[in-house]
């Protein structure tokens, strides 16, 4: 389930030292967040974050992760995974734009850190495995490692007698 205001924290307890810290484990919506052709599974992401008064304002540390699809760069396929990033975000009255984030109103909204977080760490061109080598490698070589077999490797010497045709090769 997600919580559209799972990540609107009420600083005011924090600050006032009633309680030093608070913890922040749910499943929040991050809104649409995709790079190039790889999204974010359901718009949303885990975070597992500890909220605490420091110097300067608030810091919320701890962990992002989400799932992510979006297709094989080579063949296509789609693929699906997980990121995991760690975070710790300050927040404070005045923030300074692209350090840190604001409190507005005695509290803090850890979205757009966490959907920044998210954003950065999805994967720009997936692979549906590292030795995909795409649905036509010899036509498009894609520098992958190659699987035929390996020349000088005793194994495949009977072979060596053998000669196959090649429908591909041109006469
Ligand atoms: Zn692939």
């Amino acid at each position: 389930m997600i919580d559209p205001d799972g990540l609107i924290v009420d600083v005011v307890t924090i600050q006032c030292r009633a309680v030093i810290r608070r913890d922040v484990v749910a499943r929040v919506g991050i809104g649409a967040a995709l790079v190039g052709d790889v999204e974010v599974v359901d718009c949303s992401a885990d975070v597992d974050l500890v909220v605490e008064a420091v110097a300067e304002g608030m810091a919320a540390s701890g962990t992002v992760s989400a799932r992510w699809t979006g297709p094989c760069r080579r063949c296509l396929t789609r693929v699906e995974g997980t990121i995991g990033v760690e975070i710790r975000e300050i927040f404070e009255a005045e923030p300074t734009e692209g350090e840190t984030w604001p409190i507005t109103d005695e509290r803090i909204d850890l979205a757009p850190a966490v959907r920044e977080a998210v954003l950065l760490a999805l994967p720009l061109a997936p692979l549906c495995e590292e030795s995909c080598r795409g649905p036509e490698p010899d036509r498009f070589p894609t520098g992958a490692p190659d699987d035929r077999r390996p020349s000088g490797d005793s194994r495949w010497a009977i072979l060596d007698g053998l000669s196959f045709d090649d429908p591909r090769r041109p006469d």
